[in-house]
């Protein structure tokens, strides 16, 4: 018997299941989209000049609002932390790789680490990194920090944008899982990469 409400919406959800072909389509659906990536990436560039994107407001705004938004969506529907980490993905391939430098695993993480502490997303801590496998952490993480145990790891977007930045300069797979997270009762955010 279907289920109904909440249950049965979750349901539904949980049969998504992003493979190959799912990705190849998201990434078809951005590339359709030239003039979106464009102004992205001139965003990008305008907060790295220094420039406002608006008129009249700053880049930098309080964060409540949207890790509020990210928080309840995953609390509501974890079977979405899937789909944010794939989302995630695309925004590593498209908007942060571009910007790294090197060529192994180490070398790569290695160029990215600046970023989350000049945006203010996290102090990032490389733990180890080898060629194929590495572990890093998210020291004070703008998405969890602060948050009480709600037995989920919600840091899918960070989990996911490391995957597609690293795999997307490597030209291999790389997998980003989350294995500790504040919102799942640990002092700071821990991430295993496995070049697959
Ligand atoms: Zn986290």
């Amino acid at each position: 018997m279907e289920k109904k409400g909440l249950d049965g919406a979750r349901e539904k959800l949980k049969d998504i299941r992003i493979e190959g072909p799912v990705y190849e389509g998201m990434r078809q659906i951005v590339n359709d989209h030239p003039e979106l990536v464009r102004r992205i990436l001139d965003h990008y560039a305008m907060l790295e000049r220094g420039e406002w994107i608006r008129p009249n407001l700053p880049n930098e705004m309080q964060i409540l609002y949207m890790r509020d938004r990210q928080t309840l969506s995953f609390l509501l529907f974890p079977e979405m932390l899937e789909i944010g980490y794939q989302v995630g993905r695309l925004i590593g391939e498209k908007f942060i790789a571009p910007f790294l430098t090197g060529r192994t695993l180490p070398e790569i993480m290695q160029s990215n680490l600046h970023f989350a502490l000049d945006h203010n997303y996290a102090r990032q801590e490389i733990v180890t990194a080898a060629e194929d496998y590495a572990v890093y952490r998210n020291y004070e993480c703008a998405d969890c920090y602060g948050l009480p145990n709600i037995g989920l790891n919600i840091c899918c977007y960070e989990a996911g944008t490391a995957a597609g930045s690293f795999e997307t300069p490597l030209g291999r797979p790389v997998q980003v899982r989350e294995t500790k997270c504040c919102a799942n009762g640990s002092d700071f955010c821990e991430f295993e990469v496995t070049v697959l």
